[in-house]
């Protein structure tokens, strides 16, 4: 590799998943969102609610191809950043991970510190919810990722203008 990225190799060796070979079409999902040919859903962009971009290259971690999407998660002992897989369903992760399974965890932008609004309880512990990211810039209420507060519950959804497109219970 001639002229690669300085940072390929740390790139590749963060790469967490092998679920799929990744496809740049975009068939009619909007902005923010790409399709894997396995039929799984990658976002490529998501936003705080005073616009910051949480899915950045910065922190090298990279899933199937995509970068992830970086998160400032608070625990009752813990605090750090956290790495998540943008591909729906993935729960692979790279970063702070000193946290008990099912622990309700406060998720904040690591630009800015706001936190991340609730869109509705989980139920799958007590005090947990689904808290919500914008999908694009005007961060339009309708066009959100949402994913439970709670380490290790997977339930989340994506939607567009307020239609379920993809959900993992
Ligand atoms: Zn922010
Ligand atoms: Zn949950």
């Amino acid at each position: 590799m001639a002229k690669g990225r300085q940072d390929d190799e740390k790139e590749r060796g963060n790469d967490g998943t092998t679920l799929d070979l990744m496809v740049e079409e975009r068939e009619a999902l909007p902005p923010g969102l790409s399709r894997l040919r396995s039929g799984m859903i990658a976002v490529t962009q998501l936003f705080c609610p005073n616009g910051h971009n949480l899915v950045s290259d910065a922190s090298g971690a990279r899933f199937n191809g995509y970068p992830g999407i970086t998160l400032m998660v608070e625990g009752r002992t813990t605090r750090g950043l956290v790495i998540v897989s943008p591909i729906h369903g993935d729960d692979t992760k790279f970063g702070e991970s000193d946290f008990e399974p099912g622990e309700v965890l406060k998720l904040t932008c690591p630009r800015c510190g706001v936190p991340f609004p609730v869109v509705q309880p989980c139920g799958c512990t007590e005090g947990s919810n689904l808290v919500g990211f914008f999908l694009d810039e005007a961060r339009e209420p309708g066009n959100q990722v949402a994913v439970c507060t709670a380490w290790g519950c997977l339930r989340s959804r994506i939607t567009d203008r307020f239609q379920v497109i993809s959900r993992y219970e």
